[in-house]
């Protein structure tokens, strides 16, 4: 399935979750027949649909779209790429940076499907680990670069607004593979990207 704007609600889901949101809205103590709230249970059914798009698309497919063969050789890196993802623990936003870098193997990728594999990855339940891990792989498997390195810097709702409400805590998580298990490569990337 191509990467596209959504904008087609599956009609079944949305009522079933709409029904489900009305009820939820109720159970906390709220008047869904509030002028503000009538049509608040529909618009939390599509804005999550929206927000998990991501279990519907293919992101190999992506990255495959727009590969070409080329000599070029060395790191090619694209960093602050936003990030908007809901932790899996409490359906609570979790958003940041991401920064991804690779060193081609023959072939290069068409620099803006990277952040498009992000965002399939980030519209999903996810942890902050695991999507780290699965931008990395998905990278590494397609492209089969010499290498390649992903690091994510994310704040987290679920810590900031509620349970311990670190405010201004940030989640760091990393990954490298191939060339940048090596330490000097390791130290460039992150140095390119201020760390
Ligand atoms: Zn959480």
């Amino acid at each position: 399935m191509p990467y596209k704007v959504f904008e087609e609600y599956n009609m079944q889901v949305t009522d079933d979750v709409k029904d489900r949101y009305k009820r939820i809205i109720e159970d906390l103590g709220e008047d869904t027949k509030r002028d503000g709230l009538l049509k608040t249970p529909e618009r939390a059914a599509k804005a999550m649909q929206f927000l998990t798009q991501g279990y519907h698309q293919d992101p190999v497919e992506i990255l495959e779209s727009a590969m070409f063969e080329e000599s070029y050789d060395e790191m090619v890196i694209v960093k602050d790429i936003e990030l908007y993802s809901l932790c899996e623990h409490h359906m609570l936003p979790f958003f940041g940076k991401v920064h991804i870098a690779y060193i081609p193997n023959g072939q290069i990728v068409g620099l803006s499907k990277l952040p498009r594999v992000v965002d399939i990855f980030a519209r999903r339940l996810q942890v902050q680990e695991r999507l780290t891990e699965q931008i990395l792989d998905c990278i590494n498997d397609t492209l089969k670069p010499q290498g390649v390195a992903v690091v994510i810097e994310a704040s987290h709702m679920c810590m900031m607004m509620r349970g311990v409400q670190k405010q201004n805590s940030i989640t760091t998580t990393s990954g490298f593979r191939g060339q940048f298990e090596k330490i000097e490569t390791r130290n460039e990337f992150l140095k390119l990207i201020g760390k």
